[in-house]
C-alpha cells in the first residue's frame, strides 16, 4: 500500500478511505473529497473545511509531535496568524492511527491560492509576506526545539555539501560555474557568520508553493511545519526572498520590500541584513542543486527540471551584478543608512568643507538656483527641452537677468528633463523612469576650468555617449570615496591616465559644451559617490523615484561640501490640507491620490516625474498644456482680457468658426463659462420659447452641477444625496442595448425604445428634451440606430424643443463626424459645448435658432462677467485651429477603430469583458461577472481601474452601476499609446482578482 520515496514509505490510501477516516476518527462527514499535493505524505482535501495529513507510520513520532506543538504554540502566541490549526481526534489525540499503522492528523483546510501562481505581486503583497514572516518568526520565538537535531538536507549551514553535489550533477559548463561561485562565496563569506547569528526554530521553508494568497491579495495560509529545525533566524527571511525574487522584473527591489516588511515585525540587526541577500541565493543555488539530483535519480520526473527554470533564470540574471547593492537597498528599505559605513564617508567630506571646484569659491558668488523640478514654472513648457540651444539660452538668460555667475541645479530633485532611453528603458524600472537627480549642476560658461576639490587619483574616465548622458566623465578616487564630473569637454580625457594623481586645486578638466557633452546646456554635474559598485568610467546620476533613499544614500548632497544650500525643501501632506480647506464633498480619483504636477500631450506627471497615460481626460482634447493654445492665452492675457461690453473681434471670429463647423440653422452664440452654465442658459432659452418646463431626460444621465441642472440629471437626483426627480422632470428609459429593457439581440430593440417614449408622451405636453447623442455618465452607451431621430420627432410633435449636449463628445471626439448629434442624423434647436472647448480653459457655448434666440429677448439683459471674452476666444479659437491643422477628427476616427478592434480580441480571452462600445475615442467597456445574468462587476471595475493607474494608465469607472470603465483620452491620441494601454489591460485583466473563481 505504500510507495518509497526519499527512504520512507509513502502512504496511499484511496479517496474512500480518506473519507471513512475523517467520519470514524474526527466525526467529519465531508461534501467530497479531493487529494492535495504533498512530497513526503498523502493529504487529502476534506471538502470543505479540513485536510486529512497522512504521514508513513516510519515517520519519527518525535518530530511529528514537535511539529504538532508548534503549532499549537504559534495558535496561541499570534491567533490570527494562516497557520493551519489542528483538530483533534474524537478521542482527544492530536494523531490517529489508520489500520494498516500510518499516522494521520486533521488539520484546518485554508484557501487560497499559491504564491507562485497568484497575481499579482504588488509593493503590498511582498511587504505583507515579510510582515507575516516576521510574525511567524515572533511566534516561534519562545519554542523550545525539543525535536531531537535532524539532519535536513535542506539546512542553510549544509549548503556546501549539497552544492558541491549539485556541481556534479548540473548538465552545462556555465551552470556548474554558477554553483562554483556560490560555493567559493558561501564558504569564504557565509558560513561562519551565519553560524553566529541569532538562532530558533525555524519554519525553513517559506517557499511560493507553501504560501496561499486570497483574491484581493491578502496572505490566507502559510503552510507546511515539515522542515522546521533551529537555525539562523534570518533564514525564513532569506527563503522568503529566495523565491519572492522569481521571474521579477526587480528582483533586488522586491527582495528589499520583502525585507522591509520583517523588519517591521522583527528588527534585524546590521550583520543579520547583511546575510539575507548571500543567504538568499545559496537557497537558490541549493533548490536547484538538490533538484539535479532528485532528476538524476528519476529521470522521468520532467516536471522537476520545469520547476526549476525560475530559479536558473534568476542566478543566471545575478551573475556579474554587485553583490554589495542588494545590502545597500535592503537596509535603506528597512529606513537604515544604505552604506554601513555612511556616517564616517560623510564626515570625511565634510571635514573639507567649503571647498570649491571651480575657479573660485561658490560659498559668496552670486548665484542662480533652478528651479528643475517636474512642476517647475521656471521650466515651463516642455518644448523648451526639444532644442538644446533653445533650453541652453533659457537658462542661461535666466543668470544673465539675476546677476549670476553659476546656475545651480539642485541634488535629490525629481526632473522631467530625463526623456532618453538609457533613463526610461531599463526592463528592471518597469514604467517608472529614472529622475531623481543624485549630484548638483552647476550651470557655468563652455570651457570653465575644473578643479579638484580634495586630493585623488584618477579612477576611471570614459565618453558616455548616449542620448542625454554624461557624453565625457571622470571619476575621481578619494580616501574615502569618490567624485563624479559629468558633460565635461573632449579634451577632459584625452591624455588622461588611471591612477594618475590629482592634486586639492589641480585643474585636471573643464566644462564641455553641446553636442559633444551630452548634447545638455553648459554644466558640470558633480556628484560624490561612496560605493562605485565596480562601475568604471559611470555611475547613475539620477535615480528610480521608488529607489530615492538608497541612491541617495550611495551619493550624499555634495551641497556643504560645496558650501551651498541645494536641495528643495520636503512636501506637505496635501491630503490633509484638502481635508482642512475643502468640502468633504468634493471626490479624489484612486484609492491612493495622486499629486499631479505637469501635464504634457498625452500624459500627466506626478511630483516624482512618473508618467501617466491620461486615457480619461476628454478636457485635454489637443493634449495636455498644448504650447499653441497656452501661447494664445498668455499672448491675449498680456495685451487686454474683459467682459462683452465692448467691441471686440475675437468673440465674432470665434462665433463664426463654430457656426462654420454647425448646421445652419443654428445662427445666435452664446459665450459662458461651463458646460453647465451652457445647459443652464439652454434650459432657459427652451422655457423662453415654449413657455413651459417639462422637461424630458434619459436615465442615468448628467447635465451640470447648477440647481437647474442637478433636478435634470437621473445620474444626481437618483443617486446618493439625491431627493428624485422633480416634478416638472420626466425620465426616458435608457436606451442601454446591452442591458436595458430591450437589447440589440433584438432586431427591432431601437423601435421598441422609441415605442416607450411614444407611451410617455401620449397625450401630454413638453417643453424641452436635453439629451447626449452617446450617453457618457450613464456608462458610455451609443444610442440603438435611429432612436434619436425618432425621439426629437416625437418631443416636436409635443411641442418641445432639443438640446444637444455636446460637452465631452463634441469637437470631433467621435470621430466619424465634428458633432456626435450629426452621427445620429439629427439637427437639434439649440447645442451645448464645454469642456474641450478650451482645452482646459474655462468655456462653454450655447448655439441655438435665430428664432429661440428672439424669444429670449425679453427686456432682460443676458450677461455673463467672463463668458465670451477676448482671452477665452483666442484660447477657443486655437483649439479649433490644432484640430483642424493635426486633422485631430480623423485621428480619433483611426485610434478608436485600434482600440475597439483590441478591446474586441480582449472581450474574446477574457469573460469578464461583457461588453464593448462607443465612437472614435468616446469608448467603455463594460465588466459583468456573468455574461448570462450580466451580473455587474463594480468591484473589479474598481479594482482594475485602479491598477491600471499602478501600471501607469488613467481610467475611470462609470454607469449606474458603477461596471463601466470608460476611456475618452486626448485625440492626439497614438498607436503607441493604443498599444501600451491595451497590453498592460490584457496583463491586468490576467490578475486573480479578476479571474472567476
Ligand atoms: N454635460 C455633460 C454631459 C457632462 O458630462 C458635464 C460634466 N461632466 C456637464 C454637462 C457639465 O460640465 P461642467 O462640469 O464643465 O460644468
Amino acid at each position: 500500500m505504500g510507495e518509497e520515496t526519499l527512504g520512507i514509505a509513502r502512504p496511499r490510501l484511496s479517496l474512500d478511505q480518506a473519507r471513512e477516516l475523517g467520519r470514524k476518527l474526527y466525526g467529519v462527514d465531508p461534501s467530497g473529497v479531493a487529494t492535495l499535493p504533498s512530497e513526503r505524505d498523502q493529504n487529502f482535501h476534506l471538502k470543505p473545511d479540513h485536510v486529512l495529513k497522512i504521514s508513513s507510520a516510519s515517520e519519527e513520532r518525535t518530530v511529528l509531535d514537535f511539529e504538532n506543538r508548534a503549532l499549537q504554540h504559534v495558535a496561541r502566541e499570534d491567533p490570527s496568524l494562516p497557520v493551519p490549526r489542528l483538530i483533534p481526534t474524537l478521542e482527544g489525540e492530536l494523531m490517529g492511527e489508520t489500520a494498516s499503522g500510518w499516522i494521520c492528523r486533521l488539520f484546518s483546510y485554508l484557501p487560497g491560492k499559491p504564491l507562485a501562481s497568484f497575481k499579482p505581486h504588488t509593493v503590498d503583497l511582498l511587504r505583507t509576506l515579510g510582515r507575516t514572516m516576521g510574525r511567524l518568526d515572533r511566534a516561534l520565538a519562545g519554542l523550545a526545539n525539543e525535536a531531537h537535531p535532524r539532519t535536513l538536507k535542506w539546512d542553510m549551514t549544509r549548503a556546501a555539501d549539497v552544492l558541491r553535489d549539485g556541481m556534479a550533477r548540473v548538465e552545462t559548463h556555465d551552470r556548474r560555474a554558477i554553483l562554483e561561485r556560490h560555493l567559493a562565496r558561501f564558504e569564504r563569506n557565509v558560513l561562519s557568520r551565519l553560524l553566529e547569528l541569532p538562532r530558533g526554530v525555524i519554519h525553513n521553508d517559506g517557499n511560493d508553493h507553501n504560501i496561499l494568497i486570497g483574491r484581493s491579495g491578502e496572505i490566507t495560509g502559510f503552510l507546511d511545519f515539515g522542515d522546521m529545525i533551529e537555525g539562523a533566524v534570518v533564514c525564513d527571511l532569506a527563503i522568503l526572498c529566495a523565491y519572492a525574487m522569481l521571474d521579477k522584473r526587480d528582483p533586488v527591489g522586491a527582495a528589499a520590500t520583502v525585507v522591509a516588511g520583517y523588519h517591521e515585525e522583527h528588527p534585524l540587526s546590521d550583520e543579520e541584513l547583511a546575510l539575507v541577500f548571500p543567504l538568499a541565493v545559496t537557497r537558490l543555488a541549493m533548490s536547484v542543486s538538490i533538484c539535479a539530483r532528485q532528476f538524476r535519480d528519476e529521470p522521468e520526473r520532467e516536471y522537476l527540471r520545469v520547476s526549476q527554470a525560475p530559479a536558473w533564470r534568476l542566478l543566471e540574471r545575478l551573475e556579474g551584478e554587485c553583490d554589495r547593492f542588494p545590502h545597500y537597498a535592503f537596509r535603506a528599505a528597512c529606513g537604515k543608512d544604505p552604506h554601513p559605513d555612511g556616517a564616517g564617508a560623510r564626515r570625511f567630506f565634510h571635514a573639507q568643507a567649503p571647498t570649491s571646484v571651480l575657479p573660485f569659491p561658490l560659498a559668496g558668488e552670486p548665484i542662480h538656483v533652478f528651479d528643475l523640478s517636474v512642476g517647475s514654472q521656471e521650466l515651463g513648457g516642455l518644448e523648451v527641452l526639444e532644442d538644446v540651444e533653445c533650453f541652453t539660452s533659457h537658462l542661461f538668460s535666466k543668470m544673465k537677468r539675476t546677476g549670476a555667475r553659476v546656475g545651480i541645479g539642485c541634488y535629490d530633485e525629481a526632473r522631467p528633463l530625463y526623456t532618453s532611453a538609457i533613463f526610461t528603458s531599463a526592463p528592471e524600472g518597469g514604467s517608472e523612469p529614472r529622475t531623481v537627480h543624485l549630484g548638483i549642476d552647476l550651470f557655468v560658461e563652455p570651457g570653465t576650468p575644473i578643479h579638484a576639490p580634495l586630493d585623488g587619483v584618477v579612477h576611471s574616465f570614459r565618453l558616455n555617449d548616449a542620448p542625454l548622458d554624461y557624453g565625457p566623465t571622470i571619476i575621481l578616487e578619494h580616501a574615502l570615496g569618490y567624485t563624479l564630473y559629468g558633460h565635461l569637454s573632449s579634451r577632459s580625457i584625452d591624455g588622461l591616465e588611471r591612477g594618475q594623481r590629482i592634486r586639492k586645486g589641480e585643474a585636471f578638466a573643464e566644462v564641455g559644451d553641446f553636442p559633444a557633452n551630452g548634447n545638455w546646456p553648459p554644466h558640470l554635474h558633480f556628484q560624490i559617490i561612496l560605493d562605485l559598485l565596480d562601475k568604471e568610467g559611470d555611475f547613475p546620476g539620477v535615480a528610480r523615484p521608488s529607489e530615492r533613499l538608497l541612491w541617495l544614500g550611495l551619493s550624499p548632497d555634495p551641497g556643504p561640501f560645496l558650501g551651498i544650500e541645494s536641495k528643495m525643501a520636503a512636501e506637505s501632506d496635501l491630503t490633509a490640507e484638502r481635508r482642512q480647506h475643502l468640502s468633504g464633498a468634493l471626490s479624489l480619483a484612486y484609492e491612493r491620490p495622486l499629486h499631479i504636477v505637469r501635464g504634457s500631450k498625452c500624459f500627466l506627471y506626478d511630483t516624482d516625474a512618473r508618467p501617466y497615460l491620461d486615457m480619461v481626460n476628454n478636457v485635454a482634447h489637443v493634449g495636455h498644456c498644448h504650447p499653441r493654445v497656452v501661447r494664445a492665452a498668455s499672448d491675449q492675457s498680456a495685451v487686454l482680457n474683459t467682459n462683452t461690453r465692448y467691441l471686440h473681434p475675437n468673440i465674432l471670429e470665434y462665433a463664426q468658426r463654430l457656426k462654420a463647423k454647425l448646421p445652419s440653422s443654428l445662427e445666435v452664440c452664446f459665450f459662458v463659462n461651463s458646460g453647465s452654465e451652457a445647459n443652464d442658459l439652454a434650459l432657459r432659452l427652451a422655457r423662453a420659447r415654449t413657455k413651459r418646463r417639462e422637461t424630458l431626460v434619459l436615465d442615468g444621465t448628467y447635465h451640470g452641477n447648477l440647481t437647474s441642472l442637478i433636478e435634470v440629471s437621473p445620474y444626481k437626483f437618483d443617486g446618493p444625496g439625491g431627493d428624485g426627480a422633480p416634478d416638472h422632470v420626466t425620465k426616458l428609459p435608457m436606451p442601454d442595448g446591452y442591458r436595458g429593457s430591450h437589447r440589440r439581440a433584438d432586431p427591432d430593440y431601437s423601435e421598441r425604445y422609441v415605442d416607450d417614449v411614444r407611451a410617455i408622451l401620449e397625450g401630454r405636453r413638453a417643453s424641452v428634451l436635453i439629451a447626449e447623442s452617446i450617453l457618457s455618465c450613464a456608462g458610455q452607451i451609443v444610442l440603438p440606430p435611429g432612436y434619436l431621430a425618432a425621439v426629437h420627432r416625437l418631443v416636436r410633435e409635443a411641442g418641445g424643443v432639443c438640446i444637444a449636449d455636446e460637452v465631452q463628445i463634441g469637437f470631433g471626439r467621435v470621430g466619424s463626424h465634428f458633432w456626435a448629434f450629426e452621427a445620429e442624423g439629427v439637427v437639434p434647436d439649440i447645442v451645448t459645448m464645454g469642456k474641450p472647448i478650451g482645452n482646459g480653459h474655462p468655456i462653454g457655448c450655447v448655439v441655438t435658432t435665430r428664432e429661440i434666440a428672439r424669444s429670449f429677448e425679453t427686456g432682460m439683459e443676458y450677461f455673463n462677467t467672463f463668458g465670451g471674452n477676448p482671452v477665452s476666444c483666442a484660447v477657443g479659437l486655437a483649439v479649433l485651429d490644432v484640430i483642424e491643422e493635426q486633422a485631430l477628427q480623423e485621428n480619433a476616427r483611426k485610434m478608436g477603430a485600434r482600440l475597439i478592434a483590441g478591446l474586441r480580441e480582449l472581450q474574446e480571452r477574457f469573460d469578464i469583458v461583457g461588453d464593448v462600445r462607443g465612437r472614435g475615442l468616446f469608448l467603455g467597456f463594460e465588466l459583468v461577472r456573468d455574461r448570462e445574468t450580466l451580473e455587474p462587476a463594480a468591484d473589479e471595475a474598481r479594482y482594475l481601474v485602479n491598477r491600471m493607474k499602478e501600471e501607469g494608465v488613467l481610467t475611470s469607472t462609470d454607469g449606474p452601476l458603477e461596471n463601466v470603465v470608460k476611456l475618452k483620452p486626448p485625440l492626439i491620441f497614438s498607436e503607441e499609446h493604443a498599444e501600451t494601454f491595451l497590453d498592460k489591460l490584457a496583463s491586468v485583466l490576467e490578475e486573480d482578482y479578476l479571474r472567476p473563481s
